[in-house]
Order: C-alpha cells, then structure tokens, then sequence
C-alpha cells in the first residue's frame, strides 16, 4: 500500500461550479439575448487539479484555455472535441502546424507571432486542416502581453489578409483584467470603457467576438462578460472552488462554490506530551500543558506550504485542529488534545470538504489558493471523485 496521502478530485463540485459561475453571469439584466461561451482555464494541469479531473468536471465547458500545446494534446487524445485557446498563443514558429494538426486556436499578443503566421500559413494551406480562431490580445494596463488599444484596426487587418488561406476561421479579441481581484479598480473600469470598448470590439467594420473576463471579473463585472453579442468568458479559479477577492461581501455577492480538491493525509503517530515537550524542527511548538499530537503524512514535498504555523487549521473528524511546530518534507504534527477519537489511521482534511476551504487554508498559511492547488507535487497519487460512490 502506498503513503496514506491523496488529492481527492471532485468533478461534480467542478461541474457545479462551472454552473454557478455561468448561470450568474447569465443572470445579469444586460446579458439576456447574449451569447455568453464559456472556455475553462486549465492551465498549470488544471490549477494542479490534472487534466482528467478537467476534462471529466468540464465536459459541457464550449472550450478550454490553456497555455501549454502538449496540455491540448493530450485533450485531442482523449477525445475532447470543444474549442481550445492557447492564452499566450504559441511560443515558436513551428508549433503552428502543431496548433493547426490539434485544431487549436491562439491568442496573438505580439507582431513575431504575425510574422511567424506569415511565414508559415501559405505553406500549410491545402493540408486539409480544418481552420482555427485568433483572438487579438490587448493590452489594458498588465503590461505583460497585448498591443496597445489604438493599434486595434491595423492588427486586425493584418490578420485578417490570412483569411485567404482557409485556416482562419474568426478574428477575435481579449484582454485581461489586472485589478479585477483587487479593490482598487475604478479607475481600472474606466480605462477599459474607454480603450477596449471603443477601439477593439468593432473591427475590420464589424463587431468581433469578445473575450474579457477571468473569475474575478466575472463576479465582479458581469456586464463586461456579455458586453458584445459574442463573449467567452475565462474562468479559473472559481471553477476549483476558490473565491480570492477581498471585500468581496460589501457588495453582498453569495456564490456558492464546491471544493474541487480535498487533500486527505492519515495520521501515521501519536506522541503525548507533558509541559514543556516540544515537536518538530527548531521546536516551534512547546505544549503548555500535557497534550495530545498526531503526526499526518503530509509534508513540504507533498505542497503543502512550509509557511504554515501554529495558527493554521486542518480538519479532523468534523472538528478543527491547529498545526504544532514546523511542516517537515514528509510530515507534519496537529494538536488532537481535544479529538480523542482520532487515532492512527484517522483521516486529516488539509483543505477541502470537512476541513478548511482553499482559500482559509491559503491566508492561514500567507499564501493565495492558487499556489496551494497550483504545487501539489506529482506524488501525491490523485482520486476522482464524482459524488456518485
Ligand atoms: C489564468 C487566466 C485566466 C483565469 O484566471 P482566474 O483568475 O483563475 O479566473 C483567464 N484568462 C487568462 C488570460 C489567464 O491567464
């Protein structure tokens, strides 16, 4: 039997939470009558999730966003037939064919990536490939990938001469939020009214399908996410059942989303402790009076954040019990002084369905949900779980 540790993989709460997310943007007053798609992200294999859980939780998504080619693969093999979108397009010239071969669309954010596309497009015209979406990416304040608003028409007319060639099928445009998380985003809303609304929904004399809004924004600015009549939202985080947006109850919003992943480990020791016993490297914990720990296979190697302390909670048997001492690589140690029943072989929730959730368990120990999910490490075997056993 292997090591008592498992990342269980809830694909109905994924499902689930790809209906809340959509079924609120949908529900926003100036939405109706639009056609809002939905591309779950599944970068970083699916936020640390695995893609089999993806493509099991998100299989009635219109699409998948992604950054990695070999990830849209690996979908195509097993039959995933949706959209897929490379986020940051392709990195090099000959992934085009690669892109092409998949049936795989791509953002472009940079002028190498239109030279490439003019290198390479004439020669793979007549190959039968079936042909693919572009969405321009613009820039609206990350400063990381995208041309510049004011540059919109000429891109698109770019773009637009390779329509000749069969292998484009639409030419789109996105943008990221960089203050959608955060509460400093007036000025955020403005800029995007007055730079993406303006200059780059209308395009080559038409409207163009539009792709704005991540997890953030869709809570946030659901009339971004069904501004045109063709939108594609991204959502990611929120499909695995995190809500990271501060101050998110000032505005009352509820949405009830599932964890996606509960990370189970087994209590593998029992140490009683008198006062002034002490556990761990650099014995960070020093029992106060006699007491009662467990030690969990569950360590740094596993993900799980070393800068967790004494503070942080996990679940036990319903209950909540506190980390003692310093997280090693294969382990750490709980105070279970007020859980008697647990024992060796107990389950312990590190975050997930009776333990904390994924953003608790994140501020517990500083970090954000994303980095918790994102590094769970390849050995920690993965469960799926679909709610039905
Ligand atoms: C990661 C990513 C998303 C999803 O972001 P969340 O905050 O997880 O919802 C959407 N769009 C792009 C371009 C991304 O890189």
């Amino acid at each position: 039997m292997s090591r008592p540790i498992k990342a269980i993989l809830h694909t109905n709460n994924m499902a689930h939470n790809l209906q809340i997310i959509t079924s609120s943007v949908k529900a926003h007053p100036e939405n109706q009558n639009k056609t809002i798609k939905r591309l779950a992200v599944i970068k970083a294999n699916a936020y640390g999730h695995g893609l089999a859980a993806a493509m099991e939780g998100f299989k009635d998504a219109d699409g998948f966003g992604m950054i990695d080619l070999e990830d849209a693969a690996v979908l195509r093999k097993n039959g995933v037939t949706q959209d897929i979108l490379l986020l940051e397009g392709f990195f090099h010239k000959s992934d085009i064919k690669t892109m092409l071969n998949l049936g795989v669309s791509t953002a472009i954010h940079s002028p190498y990536q239109i030279n490439y596309l003019k290198e390479e497009l004439p020669r793979l015209v007549s190959r039968g490939f079936k042909p693919v979406n572009l969405f321009i990416k613009f820039n609206t304040g990350m400063n990381r990938l995208g041309f510049k608003p004011s540059e919109a028409q000429k891109v698109y007319e770019q773009l637009a001469e390779f329509k000749s060639t069969g292998l484009i099928k639409s030419i789109g445009s996105m943008m990221h939020f960089a203050n959608a998380d955060t509460d400093n985003r007036d000025a955020e809303v403005v800029r995007i009214e007055e730079e993406f609304v303006k200059n780059c929904m209308n395009l080559g004399g038409h409207e163009v399908p539009v792709s704005l809004c991540n997890s953030a924004a869709c809570v946030r600015y659901p009339r971004f996410a069904g501004i045109a009549t063709e939108n594609w939202i991204r959502p990611g985080s929120v499909l695995y059942g995190s809500q990271y947006f501060p101050n998110l109850n000032e505005q009352n919003v509820v949405h009830n989303f599932k964890p996606a992943m509960s990370l189970v480990a087994d209590i593998i020791a029992i140490q009683n402790l008198k006062a002034g016993d002490s556990v761990g490297y650099g014995s960070k914990f020093t029992a106060t009076k006699d007491c009662r720990i467990a030690v969990v296979a569950c360590g740094y190697a596993d993900g799980y954040p070393r800068s967790a302390t004494n503070e942080t909670e996990v679940g036990v048997l319903g209950k909540r019990a506190k980390l003692a001492g310093r997280v090693s690589m294969d382990m750490i140690a709980i105070d279970i002084s007020h859980i008697p029943e647990a024992n060796i072989g107990t389950p312990v929730v590190l975050w997930g369905e009776g333990g904390p959730n994924i953003d608790e368990a994140a501020q517990m120990c500083g970090r954000i949900s994303y980095e918790l999910i994102c590094g769970i490490t390849p050995r920690v075997p993965k469960v799926l779980d679909n709610g039905q056993s």
